[in-house]
C-alpha cells in the first residue's frame, strides 16, 4: 500500500525521506509542493529529479478526501461533506470575510462528549480522524478555492479546529495538522490564527500548552458544575475548578493574552441574569485574579429534536451587557451559513447505524445534503 503523504508533519516527511533514503532537504521541497503550492502529482513537481519522482509514484501518494457535496451559501459560506467510508462524513465550512478567510475544520467522525445542543453530539462517536483527514480539508479548500478564484496567494488566514468532533479527544492525529498548519513551509499560519476548540478535556490542555500552543477556545455554556454536568457531560470528569485552573495555566504558553470561552445561548436554559451574574463571579473572583477571557456568545442553532430554542436577540443582548459591565469583552457571534446547516452545532454528516464506543448502537440520523 501507498503511504499517504498527506499524513505526515515536516518532522515527520523527512523521517520517512530518510528512511527512503533520500536526503532531508528533498523533504522540505516535497512539502512545500504539496502544501505551500497545493501540487498532488508528482510528476509537476519540477526541481526533483526524475528518478526521485518515479520513486515516489511507485511509492507514496497524496489523497485528498471524496467530496460527497457542496454547499454555498447566500452569504458566501461554503460547506463540504466529505466521505470518511462505512457510511460516515463529516464537514468543513469556509467562511469568507472582508479581512479573512476562515475555515472550520472537523477532527473527528461523530463526537463521544455527547453535549445536549449538539448535533454532532447526538449522532454519537464514530471514530477519529487521520492527521491525513484532518489537513486534507485544508489541503482540499485552499486549493479548490485558489483555483476557483485564479489566484496564488493564500485564501484561507485561519483555522478554527471547530467542526465536528473533541479535537482533543484525538490528540495524536490533531498535532502534526496543526504543526503543517503552522510551517512556514506549510501553511505558514501564525499560532494566533489557529483556534482549538475544547469542551474542556483538561489534561490535554496542558499538553497542547506544551506541543504546539495555539490560540483556545473553550466552550463553556455554564457557570455552575449542576448546569454544565447536564450540557456538557464531560464535566462530569473534569469541573469547573479544574477546567479554569487548565486555562490560567495555558496562559503561560498561549499566544494570546486571553482564553475564548464559548457560551451557547439557550433558551430559559442558561441565559438568564443570574446565569451572567455567576459567569462573572467565575471569572473575576473576589478572592483571587481575574482569569484573562472573552466571551463569545453563539446563539443555538437548533438542529432536528434538540428541542431547544434559541435565546432571543433581546436576552443575548442583555446577557452580553453584564459581562461587558464587568469588564469582560464579549461579542455576540453572528450566525453564517444557517441556510446550508452550515452553522456551529448543525454539522451532522449522513450517518447510518453507528456504533459508539461503548459498543451500544447510537442513535441514527440522516442530514441530507
Ligand atoms: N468539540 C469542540 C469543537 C467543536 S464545536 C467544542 O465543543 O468546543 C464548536 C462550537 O460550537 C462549540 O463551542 C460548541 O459548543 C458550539 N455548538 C455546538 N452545538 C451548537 C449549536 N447547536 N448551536 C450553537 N453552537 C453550538
Ligand atoms: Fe462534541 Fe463539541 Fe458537539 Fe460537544 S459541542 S458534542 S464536544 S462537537
Amino acid at each position: 500500500m501507498k503511504t499517504n503523504l498527506l499524513d505526515f508533519d515536516l518532522d515527520g516527511l523527512v523521517a520517512w525521506c530518510l528512511a527512503q533514503g533520500e536526503k532531508k532537504f528533498r523533504a522540505v521541497q516535497l512539502f512545500r509542493w504539496i502544501h505551500h503550492k497545493g501540487v498532488s502529482d508528482f510528476a509537476q513537481m519540477s526541481d526533483l529529479a526524475q528518478s526521485l519522482r518515479t520513486k515516489l509514484q511507485a511509492s507514496a501518494d497524496i489523497v485528498s478526501l471524496p467530496v460527497v457535496s457542496r454547499h454555498d451559501s447566500a452569504d458566501g459560506t461554503i460547506k463540504w461533506m466529505f466521505d470518511v467510508g462505512q457510511g460516515n462524513a463529516i464537514e468543513t465550512v469556509f467562511i469568507p470575510e472582508t479581512d479573512r478567510g476562515t475555515l472550520c475544520i472537523s477532527s473527528q467522525a461523530g463526537c463521544a462528549v455527547g453535549c445536549t445542543f449538539c448535533s454532532t453530539g447526538a449522532q454519537g462517536f464514530s471514530r477519529n480522524l487521520t492527521t491525513a483527514e484532518i489537513i486534507a480539508q485544508l489541503w482540499f479548500a485552499e486549493r479548490t478555492l485558489r483555483q476557483e478564484r485564479g489566484v496564488d496567494e493564500r485564501v484561507i488566514s485561519n483555522v478554527v479546529m471547530m467542526g465536528m468532533g473533541e479535537p482533543l479527544q484525538n490528540y495524536a492525529a490533531l498535532v502534526p495538522a496543526l504543526k503543517t498548519m503552522l510551517d512556514d513551509h506549510g501553511y505558514g499560519l501564525s499560532r494566533r490564527r489557529v483556534t482549538v476548540s475544547t469542551s474542556g478535556v483538561v489534561p490535554m490542555m496542558e499538553r497542547l500548552g506544551l506541543d504546539c500552543p495555539v490560540a483556545l477556545a473553550v466552550s463553556l455554556h455554564a457557570p455552575s458544575d449542576a448546569l454544565r454536568d447536564v450540557l456538557v457531560p464531560l464535566n462530569i470528569k473534569y469541573p469547573l475548578t479544574e477546567l479554569l485552573q487548565a486555562c490560567r495555566d495555558y496562559l503561560d504558553h498561549a499566544p494570546r493574552d486571553f482564553i475564548t470561552f464559548e457560551y451557547c445561548m439557550l433558551d430559559g436554559v442558561n441565559d438568564t441574569d443570574i446565569h451572567a451574574n455567576a459567569l462573572v463571579e467565575l471569572v473575576r473572583p473576589r478572592n483571587a485574579e481575574p482569569l484573562p477571557c472573552k466571551f463569545n456568545l453563539i446563539p443555538f442553532n437548533p438542529y432536528p429534536a434538540s428541542g431547544l430554542t434559541r435565546s432571543s436577540p433581546e436576552r443575548v443582548k442583555a446577557f452580553a451587557a453584564i459581562l461587558s459591565e464587568a469588564g469582560i469583552v464579549t461579542t455576540i457571534r453572528k450566525t453564517r451559513g444557517d441556510d446550508i446547516a452550515a452553522a456551529c452545532g448543525q454539522l451532522a454528516g449522513e450517518v447510518q447505524d453507528r456504533t459508539d464506543v461503548s459498543g451500544r448502537r447510537a442513535k441514527t440520523i440522516r442530514i441530507h445534503a
